[in-house]
């Protein structure tokens, strides 16, 4: 089967989404399937505007690299520049290619939007911002969330992180300030910037989905074939809040090699001596410092 703009619009509204809607959009191009009518991250980011309207907003995560400490002063990758690549996925790097996009100028968690609130959700969320600020905004708007063919490979709603970030449990992440980039200040000066909060692995999010069911906040539905979900993100938030308030170890995933959820945090359940006597190749990394996450 092939999905034509027209069809994809048919999709999109019958998840939920509606003119002079703000949304927040993840997805995965390819689970969509076949797109006819052109580029296929072109056609369908003209139908996700087409949907809102004018009136509506599209943001989307444009995250890039970050890097160990100490960084490279001499390595002009790591320096944040509107034009650095998005390590966000193919619809994201479409987004910002468009020339009405506005980016924000987070070094590290930068978000790109187009439409009619756009300037109110990012302006402002630079290196003194918390990574996930224009999700508040997005929530202060009573904005959406959308997540499409991607519910278990890359899981959940970012207000999750927006939720760790309102309880204070994101600068207790024991990653704070040992990742960072440079950037460009107002005055065109190359500063270090480092990572204060941090949302961490968001493999364990979809934990939060029968819980958003039974709550009936849930769209669940297909756009072309890829499964797809979409919340009010103020409900979710509140979803979430609950869940995390009671358990702040509730968003972290299973798998028991993940540092980042078994020993990343100084609320993490598992002692590192445990977590390394399970995970013996993991030493070397501790041993060599190859990577930090
Ligand atoms: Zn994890």
């Amino acid at each position: 089967m092939e999905y034509s703009k027209k069809d994809l619009i048919k999709d999109l509204q019958k998840m939920g989404l509606k003119a002079g809607d703000i949304c927040v959009v993840r997805s995965s191009l390819r689970n969509i399937g076949k797109i006819s009518g052109g580029k296929r991250s072109a056609v369908f980011l003209d139908a996700l505007f087409e949907t809102v309207g004018k009136k509506g907003t599209i943001v989307m995560l444009t995250f890039t690299d970050q890097y160990q400490l100490p960084l490279d002063p001499d390595d002009p990758k790591q320096i944040f520049t509107r034009d650095k690549p998005t390590n966000s996925g193919g619809l994201s790097a479409e987004c910002l290619s468009r020339p009405d996009a506005i980016r924000s100028s987070h070094p590290i968690n930068s978000y790109c939007a187009i439409g009619s609130d756009a300037h109110f959700i990012l302006d402002g969320h630079d290196a003194k911002s918390s990574c996930f600020d224009p999700i508040g905004k997005v929530i202060e708007k009573k904005g959406k969330m959308l997540i499409i063919g991607i519910l278990y490979s890359s899981p959940g709603f970012t207000t999750v992180h927006w939720a760790q970030w309102k309880l204070g449990l994101s600068t207790k992440s024991k990653y704070k300030n040992k990742l960072g980039a440079y950037y460009i200040d107002e005055t065109g000066q190359k500063q270090e910037f480092l990572r204060k909060d941090i949302g961490g692995c968001s493999m364990g999010f979809s934990k939060f989905y029968d819980h958003y069911r039974k709550a009936g906040i849930l769209v669940e539905g297909t756009v072309g074939d890829a499964p797809s979900m979409l919340v009010d993100a103020k409900k979710a938030l509140d979803v979430e809040l609950a869940l995390i308030k009671k358990d702040p170890n509730f968003p972290f995933c299973d798998n028991p090699g993940c540092k980042t959820c078994r020993i990343g945090w100084e609320f993490s359940k598992t002692s590192p001596i445990i977590f390394y006597l399970r995970n013996p190749k993991k030493i070397y990394s501790l041993i060599f410092k190859r990577s930090l996450l």
